[in-house]
């Protein structure tokens, strides 16, 4: 009844968890929520005030396809100030999210036929952008003493006549990981000398706690290279729905022209936001990253204060992705999806299992959430486990 490639994709695991944990709390269930992946933050208020004034004012129409002038030259501002990148307008893209721009560039660039790198655990929408096409995702290992940094071998194994693209996430979700500089160069080296499309996914940018992030096309001028950011989580902007695309002429233009005849434009509100957001105040990504960081160091030495579970520190973005084999043995567990059933029926603690990340020994937990609740959180599990 329906087409092939909407029988090739899975609904959203993360998107399901969030659900689940608003019909818990909506029958008044006291849910500790771990699996939200946006910021617990409002929305800055100049952002807000922005949005006030840009409904106000009349910015509440169609605007180009790819987005308005004004909102570009934000961007490539913003990009030029935090990522010592230099675009031109005919190079930038705004969507509806970083979301909408991974999955336009998808339908662009990939068909049946072509294959597709991804560094396993993976953000669960990866695997569907790619599917969707016609082309197959092929998984790539990843070391977890080592921010999951590329297997290298299994990386230039897996690469393949038919391999046309590969996409980074640095710093990842589900595992946090940030890659370092060299883990970088190499992955560009070898996708350059296979001459590969190469999607620097880096909506997580300005979370990173432990060195400073650096945008992939800085190591870098080949042209194959996309940035994509997003104002989501780096501005608490998840509802806004703006991302940005950066890039080759060619592809912004074959991007522009499929958006526009898909969803027309990003909304027009939230653009002239964004532009505040971008160019305005931006201590409060500071304020933000400072709350992260002391959750984080918290979190992971409470985690590996339990039997049964190893947590490596991630270097970025607001999520955990502890290693539960030795739990899941100890209390009799067959995958990660089990315990993390028990722990939403027992305790009304939401996580996301590691096998919509492609991992059957890990489990996400996302910060993104006050430090009394990860406490509390860790009392439960502990008690848990003790029944
Ligand atoms: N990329 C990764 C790795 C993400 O985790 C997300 C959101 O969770 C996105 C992209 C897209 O975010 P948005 O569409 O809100 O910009």
């Amino acid at each position: 009844m329906f087409t092939a490639r909407t029988t090739r994709i899975q609904p959203s695991a993360t998107l399901e968890m969030t659900a689940k944990a608003a019909e818990l709390r909506a029958k008044g269930v006291d849910v500790i929520n771990l699996s939200v992946g946006e910021p617990d933050f409002p929305t800055p208020k100049n952002i807000r005030e922005a949005g006030i004034f840009g409904i106000e004012n009349g910015h509440t129409r169609y605007t180009a396809g790819s987005g308005t002038p004004d909102l570009k030259n934000a961007i490539i501002k913003k990009l030029s100030r935090d990522n010592n990148l230099d675009f031109s307008p005919k190079q930038v893209m705004v969507s509806c999210g970083g979301k909408h721009a991974l999955y336009n560039a998808c339908q662009v660039l990939f068909e049946q036929g072509d294959e597709v790198i991804i560094f396993s655990p993976y953000w669960v929408s990866f695997p569907d952008f790619v599917s969707v096409t016609g082309a197959k995702p092929i998984f790539v290992n990843t070391n977890p003493e080592r921010q999951f940094e590329p297997v290298f071998n299994d990386l230039e194994e897996k690469i393949t006549k038919r391999t046309k693209g590969i996409i980074i996430n640095s710093p990842s979700n589900p595992t946090g990981g940030v890659w370092s500089d060299d883990a970088i160069k190499r992955t560009l080296e070898i996708a350059i000398d296979n001459d590969l499309w190469i999607f620097s996914d880096e909506c997580y940018e300005q979370l990173t706690y432990d060195m400073p992030f650096k945008s992939s096309a800085t190591f870098s001028n080949n042209s194959k290279i996309i940035t994509f950011q997003s104002c989501s989580k780096t501005y608490a902007m998840t509802g806004w729905r703006i991302g940005y695309t950066a890039g080759d002429k060619g592809l912004i233009k074959a991007m522009s022209k499929l958006q526009s005849q898909s969803t027309s434009c990003p909304t027009a509100i939230s653009q002239y936001a964004a532009i505040e957001a971008l160019t305005g105040p931006q201590d409060m990504i500071e304020t933000m990253k400072a709350k992260f960081k002391k959750r984080r160091d918290y979190f992971v030495e409470a985690l590996n204060n339990i039997d049964g579970i190893t947590c490596s520190s991630p270097g970025g973005a607001f999520y955990v992705f502890p290693n539960i084999e030795g739990l899941m043995k100890n209390y009799g567990y067959d995958s990660p999806s089990s315990f993390s059933l028990s722990l939403l029926e027992s305790e009304a603690i939401v996580s996301v299992s590691g096998e919509s990340f492609g991992s059957n020994s890990c489990i996400r937990f996302s910060y993104a959430t006050s430090k009394n609740e990860l406490e509390r959180a860790i009392v439960k599990i502990k008690n848990f486990l003790k029944k």
